[in-house]
């Protein structure tokens, strides 16, 4: 590909076309990636999210790398659904580290019809901060979809998690219908998808292939697709897992790219494994949006801090809205931010 060739949207990749893709050497791959994510995006901006856990723990699903699931003794303290007032706490506290996404996620099969007049109070009060909002809570039927929507929510995330042929090794208690069914619905009810997976369960690339290929040949590409690295948590059944090849990652990260080029690929759990180094190529490979706390839903993310500092070093912004008013907080809150990071930074370099 040259660097002045468009890339087109597609929705019909076959699996030897994404392999072909993955086959690619290394950095024909990362030029292609490249080359398309400049056609989209700044390519020196990067989406910030911050992640909250609404509701942690005793989960009935049997997702093999989840602590969550009430099925693995991981340690994890359950806590009820979070109070209203906490989550706006939460919410303006990472409004003021410079995300400007807040995504809100409960530990349910899919959520109780009692418990939606609270999670649509909190989707309230969050957008009244002038913030985006996002939430996973499950499985979501037409109805409770549309009462999101109503509320305000912006996106709703549900993972398809891998390939329709591996699926069977990670979750037994919901089927990749159930998955396709509530991105349906998350659709129907005019919100924004963000759907992705995991990599490193001990797939094949074929399955890497073949997730990509799911979320590429939906109706509508995923807005935002996040590709999570596998975290080992103690107590699941993958703990054991052997770690996935580093380039093999970055490649998932660039054939994404590839195939949905409008979408925002972010880089996701298992940050807190990758040094400065795999980030900055996941940024190269066209990853363009990252979680941003301390804790992603319960495994351990890197902290602000070294985030702002990560992105300074590489000459990376914050994507900005486009209200300009937010845009104008969101600046202050950033530069905020960014002179409390250089405070540190003596501190940081010592201890990395
Ligand atoms: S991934 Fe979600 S559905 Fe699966 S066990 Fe964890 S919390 Fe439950």
């Amino acid at each position: 590909m040259s660097a002045s060739q468009t890339t087109a949207i597609r929705h019909d990749w076959t699996r030897d076309e994404v392999l072909a893709l993955f086959d690619q050497p290394f950095n024909d791959l990362l030029f292609q990636a490249q080359v398309t994510h400049r056609q989209h995006f700044n390519p020196n901006e990067v989406q910030l999210s911050t992640l909250l856990s609404i509701k942690t723990g005793a989960c009935p699903e049997d997702c093999k790398y989840c602590p969550q699931s009430a099925r693995y003794d991981t340690g994890l303290e359950k806590e009820k659904l979070m109070a209203v007032e906490q989550v706006i706490e939460e919410a303006k506290a990472a409004k003021e580290t410079g995300a400007t996404r807040f995504c809100m996620g409960a530990a349910w099969r899919s959520p109780k019809d009692k418990d939606l007049p609270y999670v649509a109070e909190m989707v309230r009060e969050v957008k009244a901060l002038g913030m985006e909002t996002c939430m996973t809570l499950g499985m979501l039927k037409e109805e409770q979809a549309q009462m999101l929507a109503d509320a305000g929510l912006d996106y709703y995330n549900h993972n398809l998690d891998t390939s329709p042929e591996y699926y069977g090794e990670i979750i037994t208690t919901r089927t990749y219908e159930d998955r396709l069914n509530t991105l349906g619905n998350v659709r129907k009810a005019g919100m924004k998808v963000c759907a992705g997976g995991i990599v490193g369960m001990g797939e094949g690339e074929k399955d890497r292939a073949g997730l990509l290929m799911q979320l590429a040949n939906l109706p509508q590409h995923p807005e935002s697709v996040p590709i999570n690295m596998l975290v080992k948590v103690a107590g699941t059944p993958l703990d054991q897992q052997q770690d996935l090849d580093t380039f093999e990652f970055i490649r998932t990260i660039a054939v994404a790219r590839i195939m949905m080029p409008k979408s925002h690929v972010r880089l996701s759990a298992g940050r807190e494994e990758m040094n400065d180094e795999m980030q900055a190529m996941a940024f190269m490979a066209g990853a363009n949006s990252i979680f941003y706390c301390e804790k992603l839903l319960t495994t351990p993310n890197p902290k602000a801090n070294s985030d702002m500092q990560l992105l300074d070093r590489l000459g990376i912004t914050p994507e900005k809205r486009h209200v300009e008013q937010d845009s104008q907080e969101q600046e202050e809150a950033l530069r905020k931010t960014l002179a409390e990071a250089e405070t540190d930074h003596l501190f940081y370099n010592a201890v990395n």
